[in-house]
This record gives structure tokens, C-alpha cells and sequence, in this order.
């Protein structure tokens, strides 16, 4: 079931590039495995995902022992409280989800203190929920410029998690608004940023995602099925 639900899904991020006139080797799947144990990421690496993407650290700790990821790059996705951060940095490629200053000054400390430098993409709540985290779209530059005060960190991009959408093509304009500022920062080659990533788009409208830039989709309903969240 895993490798069928990837390999369809595969066909239509093709499908999403071509139609957008890009190269579909520049997106990438990231599949997010929460609830789903080590032997159904195994499953979905085997198939071919890009990277997986873990929301709780106890799940990401535990599959980790296990070895779960083993052979591709694992993400940290979710929101992440301070006092877990020890265990995130430096077991994982990358951390998606920096939502808050004090997350960033904690990565930092984290990673000077393990000698390490730490991947991380800034998270936008681009619209403006009060239910999600993330800086809001106007903070986002001020953030990247300081960048060179976190020099144990390095951003690589951006991710968005837009609000639900009722119908297709209703989150373009987020997507749309969140290359503008990727591509605005990027401009400006500040050091230790690349932003060459913009983690966007979900079951429910990566190929919306994929024709607004996306460089990496992040699903996990269309790969592993519906999540039981009464278990
Ligand atoms: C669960 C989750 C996803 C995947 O959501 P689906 O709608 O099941 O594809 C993507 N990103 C984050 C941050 C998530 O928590």
C-alpha cells in the first residue's frame, strides 16, 4: 500500500512540475511519519521518499534507537518546546519548525556547545492563525538578517503550513506570498543563509504548492492513510 500511495503520489508531482514548467527533480517528498512506527517508515524509505519528517520528539527519539530512518535524512517538523531542543539538534538534518526567537537563541546555544553547525528552516504562519506558531510574514526578514549572530546555525529556507483549504487553488496566494519573501531574502546572500528550500504544501495541495515554488512537500495522509488519533 505505502510504495503504491508514493509512487502515485511521485506521478503527480511530476505532473505538477511539468504543468509549471519545472524540473521535477527539484522537489522533494519528505514524508511525515508521525504515528506511523519504524516499521512503516522503513516501508516508505524503502519506497522512495526524499527524507522523513518527525513532529514529536518521543517519536523521533524512539525511531531513532530503532533506526528507523536509516538511509535517509530525518527532519524535525513539529513545535518544539526549549527544554527538548538538546535532544533535536544535532540528531536530526534538519529542523524545519523554528518558530520563535527564543527557539533560535536555544538551537544556537545547542549547537556551540556540541561543536556542530545546525540546519534550519524559519516556519512563517502565513495566515496569521492564532490556533498555529511561526513569525509572522514581516518578521521573517528581520530574522534572516540576523542571521550572522547564530553562526551555529544555518538557514536554509523557509516552511509554511497555510490554513486548511476548502478548495483547490485557494492557497496560492500564500504559497505565492511565501517564494516572494524566500526569493527577497536570498537576494540579499546573507551569511550562513541559502534559502534554497520552501518546505510547502501537504497532502490536501502540494501540487498547488509545487506550481507557487515549492521545493519540498511534506506528506503524510496520502502516504501511510488516515492518522487514528483515538489510539
Ligand atoms: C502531519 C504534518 C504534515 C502532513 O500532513 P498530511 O495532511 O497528512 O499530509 C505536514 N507537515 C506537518 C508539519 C505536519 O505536522
Amino acid at each position: 500500500m505505502i510504495a503504491e500511495n508514493i509512487a502515485f503520489i511521485r506521478a503527480r508531482m511530476e505532473e505538477a512540475a511539468r504543468k509549471a514548467g519545472r524540473d521535477p527533480k527539484e522537489i522533494l517528498l519528505c514524508a511525515a511519519t508521525k504515528m506511523n512506527d519504524a516499521d512503516r517508515v522503513r516501508e516508505a524509505i524503502a519506497a522512495g521518499v526524499d527524507c522523513c519528517g518527525e513532529n514529536r520528539v518521543q517519536e523521533l527519539t524512539e525511531k531513532l534507537a530503532d533506526h528507523a530512518y536509516d538511509g535517509k535524512p530525518v527532519h524535525f517538523i513539529g513545535h518544539l518546546q526549549t527544554n527538548k531542543v538538546r535532544q533535536v539538534v544535532g540528531k536530526v538534518d534538519l529542523i524545519q519548525s523554528v518558530d520563535r526567537p527564543e527557539l533560535l537563541a536555544c538551537i544556537e546555544k545547542e549547537a556551540a556547545k556540541q561543536g556542530i553547525v545546525q540546519d534550519i528552516l524559519l516556519e512563517i504562519n502565513i495566515g496569521g492563525e492564532e490556533s498555529k506558531s511561526g513569525f509572522s510574514p514581516d518578521q521573517v526578514p528581520g530574522i534572516a538578517a540576523s542571521m550572522e549572530s547564530y553562526p551555529h546555525c544555518r538557514l536554509r529556507g523557509l516552511m509554511a503550513i497555510p490554513p486548511i483549504s476548502k478548495n483547490p487553488g485557494d492557497n496560492c496566494r500564500f504559497f505565492t506570498e511565501i517564494q516572494r519573501i524566500s526569493v527577497d531574502i536570498r537576494t540579499k546572500k546573507y551569511n550562513n543563509s541559502s534559502m534554497e528550500i520552501l518546505s510547502m504544501g501537504m497532502t490536501d495541495d502540494f501540487e498547488d504548492a509545487i506550481a507557487c515554488g515549492s521545493t519540498m512537500i511534506r506528506v503524510g495522509t496520502a502516504i501511510f492513510g488516515a492518522r487514528n488519533y483515538t489510539k
